[in-house]
């Protein structure tokens, strides 16, 4: 496996041929020198740029290296400078995005089942015209990658803008006539791109690796999910791209992350030194934000990758890079504990993007956010991924199964593993019956049906409120909650529960649903008081929620869901692997050193605040006294130590439960759990 450097800056350099003087101002030395002490130990640089203009000195197409470039050696002479100082330098150049070519080859270009031209129009500004990869366009990518390899020297290559797209070009349509699909249909033109970009992924790294076998590559999509797996030989490590101002937010890295690093390559997260996203120029992050984002990358097992973007002067930014240094020697000082680092975990969380292909699936960043506040130890898996390893797993509301899935957790909980089910998850595809053996429930026979013919319950239909009920917990699932009716906003999916199954909740009937004939105040109608179903069912081994919990949870967080959700998890697991008497702002992660025999804990304390319209802000440290940490070690204990700083802690060790209390935890703490 690439083992990545902990230190990375993606720089940008998208130059306008507007622009004079291009590359005036650099100065190779001062360049690497300002690198090397802001600690960096990777930089990407730019061959070419969405522009469609090239850095470098090329010989094959002089047309296109940027008209204003003062010095043709500019990538040449970063690479060089870099290498002097022991930084690598990987190669950027721009795939579906380039602007140069857009305009000149419009045949070239992705056309929409409309027939309209993909992208930015003529007369907007911006480079997001989308070309297709399966035109002749793919011979000049060719002809570009391999001039690359001939003149310079290349550590490894991140083609960015390789992403899925609708086209009818002709030859996409030529291209499905021959595969047997049906142009026509949607679905045919999206399983048909998918085949296409697997390809172009494969052959292109085929092609370097024959001329360059240990160039790194990676293809650059803005995320990192089960679409991978086809190609995943393509890649040789996974960049996850994530900036939380830049659109991504908060809650995308941890769940690209915890998927991703189970895949078996190493992986780098981004995000930038910008305050907002890539292009904002002049533009400085707060710098606890950038601690909060680079810890929590060492956190959850990424190398560290800071997007900047070169002024066209080509003058390194010295401000920029004391900012980053600031953080960067203190990732440094951390990385002993980071190296070859494993998550521990003990949930296995199935991802709802298998099934929608969103960036954030819904159901999936609501259990994520859900699991992290309780300082769950978890992974984000999908339907093909080994499910041995963990104690429980979780579908989350809309994880539908093939017989063969079903089959594979069927047996999972007959050999002792535990399941929660939620909502319409554990369906079979057409969703007309539970795939589960297991699981104790049945869907009732003719249920509500909304407007489009499906069931109403499980999922949101029309307005928010139109459709609800409440659930009213019974004892042992109540724990934490008045013993009384919670309102759900989203109805729970019909189903009976088996005759020996227990029932943990009720679901209560609201008086009607709110339509113009009838509806009551501002929201929706309240509680009937009459119990007409299941709301959560134990079966042994399993336990399954009639309601969306985790879809209600992503859209506006009541706390009853949660804690539902958490007491289901101790009925089925007891204590869990860490838990702390901290706020539910903490971050916690357990990892482990295994050639080090021992584990490193992560304790975060950073708050992210919606303090604009548009972004969530972290300006300060919030530091915590007196926390509380409990862990089950497999083990006996030979020291408890915070780290780096080598600062002994007291512990106590009873029945495998390591205890040991923190004075402070002032931003980010790891403690070194060594083992006798
Ligand atoms: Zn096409």
């Amino acid at each position: 496996m690439t083992e990545l450097p902990f230190r990375q800056i993606h720089l940008d350099f998208h130059t306008s041929e507007h622009i004079p003087l291009v590359g005036a101002e650099f100065d190779a030395e001062e360049f690497a020198r300002t690198l090397d002490e802001a600690r960096v130990n990777s930089i990407t640089c730019f061959a070419r740029c969405h522009h469609g203009l090239m850095y470098y000195n090329s010989k094959r197409f002089p047309e296109r290296i940027h008209p204003n470039l003062v010095n043709r050696n500019l990538l040449l002479e970063q690479i060089e400078a870099c290498h002097k100082h022991g930084i690598r330098v990987p190669i950027y150049t721009t795939i579906q995005w380039d602007y140069y070519t857009a305009v000149r080859h419009p045949e070239w270009r992705v056309i929409g089942p409309d027939g309209q031209l993909s992208g930015t129009k003529p007369y907007e500004a911006g480079f997001y015209q989308d070309l297709c990869v399966n035109t002749p366009y793919r011979d000049f990518i060719w002809a570009h990658v391999e001039e690359m390899l001939e003149m310079l020297p290349v550590d490894g290559f991140f083609f960015d803008i390789v992403k899925p797209y609708d086209c009818s070009c002709r030859y996409c349509q030529q291209g499905m006539k021959e595969a047997g699909l049906d142009p026509t249909k949607e679905a045919d033109r999206l399983a048909y791109n998918k085949l296409v970009l697997d390809k172009f992924r494969l052959e292109l790294s085929e092609f370097v690796r024959e001329r360059n076998p240990d160039a790194t590559i990676f293809y650059n999509a803005g995320h990192i999910g089960p679409f991978v797996r086809e190609s995943k030989d393509a890649y040789s490590h996974f960049e996850l791209e994530s900036l939380p101002s830049g659109g991504w937010g908060y809650m995308h890295f941890p769940l690209t992350a915890r998927y991703a690093r189970n895949l078996g390559l190493d992986c780098v997260s981004h995000t930038g030194k910008f305050h907002t996203s890539w292009g904002d120029f002049h533009s400085f992050k707060n710098k606890a934000a950038l601690e909060f984002e680079c810890f929590r990358m060492l956190a959850l097992n990424c190398k560290c990758e800071i997007g900047d973007q070169l002024h066209p002067s080509g003058k390194i930014d010295k401000y920029v890079y004391e900012l980053i240094g600031s953080v960067y020697s203190q990732v440094e000082k951390k990385e002993p504990w980071c190296r070859g680092a494993k998550a521990v975990s003990e949930i296995g969380l199935l991802t709802t993007e298998e099934f929608t292909g969103e960036r954030v699936p819904v159901a999936t960043a609501g259990a994520v956010q859900m699991l992290q506040e309780a300082g769950h130890q978890f992974e984000v898996l999908d339907t093909r991924s080994s499910f041995d390893a963990y104690r429980l797993l979780i579908l989350p509301d809309g994880v539908r199964l093939t017989e063969a899935a079903a089959a594979k957790l069927d047996e999972y909980v007959a050999a002792g593993g535990k399941l929660i089910v939620t909502g319409l998850s554990g369906l079979n595809p057409e969703g007309t019956e539970s795939a589960l053996k297991s699981l104790g429930v049945r869907l009732k026979d003719n249920p509500q049906l909304a407007d489009d013919g499906l069931p109403v319950g499980g999922r949101q239909v029309g307005d928010f409120l139109q459709y609800v009920d409440y659930i009213l917990p019974r004892e042992a699932i109540g724990k934490g909650l008045p013993p009384t009716e919670h309102a759900m906003y989203i109805k729970a999916v019909e189903i009976e529960a088996a005759p020996d199954a227990e029932v943990l909740a009720d679901v209560v009937a609201s008086y009607f649903d709110r339509t113009w004939e009838h509806f009551c105040s501002h929201r929706q109608t309240p509680s009937s008081g009459k119990v007409v179903q299941p709301a959560v069912v134990r079966n042994g081994n399993t336990i399954y929620f009639a309601h969306p919990i985790f879809t209600l949870y992503h859209k506006n967080a009541p706390r009853w869901c949660k804690q539902l959700l958490l007491n289901a998890i101790e009925l089925l697991i007891g204590q869990p692997l860490l838990s702390h008497n901290g706020p539910t702002t903490v971050f916690a992660t357990v990892n482990e050193q295994p050639d080090a025999n021992r584990w490193v804990v992560h304790l975060l304390h950073y708050i992210p605040e919606r303090r604009s319209q548009e972004i969530d802000i972290i300006e300060d440290v919030i530091p915590l006294y007196n926390l509380e940490v409990a862990v089950k070690v497999p083990a006996e204990v030979k020291s408890v130590t915070c780290v780096p700083e080598m600062r002994p802690l007291e512990f106590e060790l009873l029945d495998g439960t390591l205890r040991f209390t923190l004075d402070k935890v002032h931003g980010h703490q790891m403690i070194e759990i060594a083992f006798a």
